[in-house]
């Protein structure tokens, strides 16, 4: 073989994991190659709320402790539902692996349950007002004229510091999240995350005769 063909020959094969330590060209080999595609799968139970704005008059709107109710029970429920994850598998193992390397590198939610309610801003606890980003809560600010140097100027009265304009020297501001209500309404969706982890895996069998090999069909395996 000569050189630009074996260089090019074990770069390649050094793409799909051999290395160039076990590419000879002088004694050649014969190999029964496989290639084994393995999709293993967990599940975990994920819950998102989304804050809302208006709900229809036909929808059911629950409060803090029901909210809290049918997420606990949800839960407890998906953690369970072995039908669900086998149904999904089931369905995977029907996929060309192309597909499967697709779906692997997108978040699948399944068995989505929601339930609309009324709760405790998360980011206020219910206080309606948050610490001011501009000031840090402090409600004065370092003067823009000078600095904050030593002597301060006219403007800050030789302080170093003005009442910071944002929240007007308060140190807090009307929480963004709640609008500065306290209380937010929120979808609260209580699912099962799919996760993959998809792999290739390739395994030689040294033949001396390729005549003898028994020919093997490709195999694949989808573990849950
Ligand atoms: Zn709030
Ligand atoms: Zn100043
Ligand atoms: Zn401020």
């Amino acid at each position: 073989m000569t050189e630009p063909v074996r260089d090019t020959l074990t770069k390649l094969l050094q793409k799909v994991g051999i290395r160039a330590a076990q590419v000879g060209s002088d004694k050649p080999l014969l190999a029964d190659g496989e290639f084994h595609f393995v999709s293993s799968w967990h599940f975990e139970v994920n819950v998102k709320d989304s804050i809302i704005r208006n709900v229809l008059n036909s929808e059911t709107v629950v409060d803090e402790q029901a909210l809290t109710e049918f997420e606990r029970f949800n839960r407890a429920q998906l953690v369970k539902d072995v039908d669900i994850k086998s149904k999904f598998c089931q369905k995977l193992q029907t996929m060309p692996a192309r597909e499967i390397f697709k779906l692997g590198n997108k978040v699948n939610r399944l068995s989505v349950r929601k339930a609309i309610g009324r709760c405790s801003c998360p980011k206020c606890n219910g206080t309606k007002r948050t610490s001011c980003p501009n000031c840090s809560g402090y409600g004065q600010i370092l003067c823009p004229s000078c600095q904050g140097a030593e002597g301060g100027c006219s403007r800050c009265k030789r302080t170093g510091y003005v009442p910071c304009p944002t929240c007007r020297s308060e140190g807090s501001i009307p929480c963004q999240k709640c609008r500065g209500i306290g209380i937010i309404l929120v979808e609260r969706q209580v699912f099962l995350t799919a996760i993959n982890n998809s792999s290739i895996f390739n395994q030689f069998t040294k033949i001396d005769d390729l005549s003898i090999s028994a020919r093997k069909t490709p195999s694949f395996t989808a573990v849950i």
